[in-house]
């Protein structure tokens, strides 16, 4: 028997669900783009964004997904040739790391494995050992999406200046913002990056790389940035098509501003962090009590190196595909792959799964997706531990 008549869930770390309400605010016939409604929007929705990112410093908008992002970023303050220190706890931070070298820039990888956060000890240590300062930048992924790790960007920050190094703390936000705190200038952040379809609830299309004065002035100093990745004119622009280098993304951009709106009416920053929090509590107390018997395991040990938008999960080959198809097809509840996480007793990373809490979630979503995850764990006889739905209710209860 089905049961996924009803509406589906798409409880995959990225494209997040979109709420009615944004895609509504897109729905709607082709604006003007020259003057009028949409023009006079920009300066709320690029103040705001930067609200969201806790920056008083820059913004600049592309039409693009993550990965875009990650290149404009990379364009505007690397020459080929510059060195680059690359912080990597997850697939993510590889895979920023390969775009840099693409663009000639030179890469020295430190890489703290699939289940750890960053050591800031050690990124002070390969700063000192750079005394001519040929590194940078040092590239920082806050929240790598395929290990859920969560990495501690103060932490990162207070060991370059604890070097002495002048290198930009670039740090890439796509799955922790609007999710995870993240305090771009208290923390000392340079350049962070995001984009529309993860916390910020849009569908996938747009992104924002956010500079502090002093990346633009690094970015002022290089001979040659590609003209459509340069932040320097969408920043400041003149005129209205300058924030896109062409035509506006006119629909995201009334998506993007709806969903600013609710993270407005929500209470803001705070109340988004918050509600995040308390639901991804729910979410690993209800993991740990499954842990007490069988093959489940979150990937990240320590609740304080975890993030508040993503769950990794160890279950064992062939569970996790068999776990996922079976949410999937029987309730309607998509769960996320297992990424980057195959080890070589396990190449085809049939033993993992993750589900993804970010952006336009609520309590009875999760508890949604945590019943489906334990009828899936019963109907396919995958040994568990018991009590893992009433500690999350209790949790909720609480809050
Ligand atoms: C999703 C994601 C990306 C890639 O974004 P795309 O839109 O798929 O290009 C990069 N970094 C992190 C941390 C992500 O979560």
């Amino acid at each position: 028997m089905t049961l996924s008549f009803g509406r589906h869930y798409l409880a995959i770390p990225g494209p997040s669900v979109m709420p009615d309400r944004v895609l509504r605010a897109m729905h709607r016939a082709g604006p003007n783009i020259y003057e009028g409604a949409l023009v006079e929007m920009m300066p709320t929705l690029t103040d705001d964004l930067k609200a969201i990112a806790r920056t008083r410093h820059n913004v600049a908008i592309y039409i693009s997904n993550g990965h875009g992002a990650w290149e404009a970023a990379l364009s505007n303050v690397l020459a080929p040739g510059d060195t680059v220190l690359s912080l990597c706890t997850g697939r993510f931070g590889h895979g920023w790391t390969e775009m840099a070298e693409a663009l000639g820039v030179q890469v020295q990888i430190d890489d703290f494995g699939m289940r750890a956060p960053v050591d800031p000890d050690r990124v002070e240590s390969a700063l000192q050992a750079d005394p001519d300062h040929r590194i940078r930048a040092v590239l920082l992924t806050h929240v790598d999406t395929s290990t859920s790790i969560k990495n501690d960007v103060a932490a990162v920050r207070a060991a370059m200046d604890a070097a002495g190094h002048p290198a930009l703390l670039m740090v890439d936000c796509i799955a922790s913002m609007g999710c995870d705190r993240f305090e771009m200038d208290a923390w000392g952040v340079d350049v962070a990056i995001t984009a529309s379809q993860k916390g910020l609830m849009v569908p996938p299309g747009v992104a924002f790389v956010f500079f502090s004065d002093k990346a633009a002035r690094v970015r002022a100093e290089i001979t040659r940035v590609s003209r459509y990745w340069d932040w320097t004119d969408r920043a400041n622009p003149d005129l209205f098509y300058q924030y896109f280098g062409g035509t506006a993304p006119t629909h995201h951009l009334y998506g993007v501003r709806e969903a600013l709106d609710m993270i407005a009416e929500e209470g803001g920053m705070e109340a988004v962090w918050a509600r995040h929090a308390l639901l991804a509590r729910a979410i690993w107390a209800a993991f740990d009590c499954w842990s007490d018997r069988g093959p489940v395991e979150l990937n990240v040990a320590n609740p304080a190196h975890r993030s508040c938008a993503v769950t990794s999960v160890h279950i064992g080959a062939p569970h996790g595909t068999a776990l996922r198809r079976w949410t999937e097809e029987k309730l309607g509840v998509t769960l996320g792959i297992g990424l980057g996480m195959q080890s070589e007793d396990d190449p085809n990373a049939d033993g993992f799964f993750r589900l993804g809490h970010m952006g336009h979630v609520n309590a009875p979503m999760v508890m949604g997706a945590l019943s489906s995850i334990q009828a899936g764990m019963t109907a396919l006889k995958i040994p568990h531990g018991a009590g893992a739905l009433e500690v999350a209710a209790q949790l909720i209860a609480e809050a």
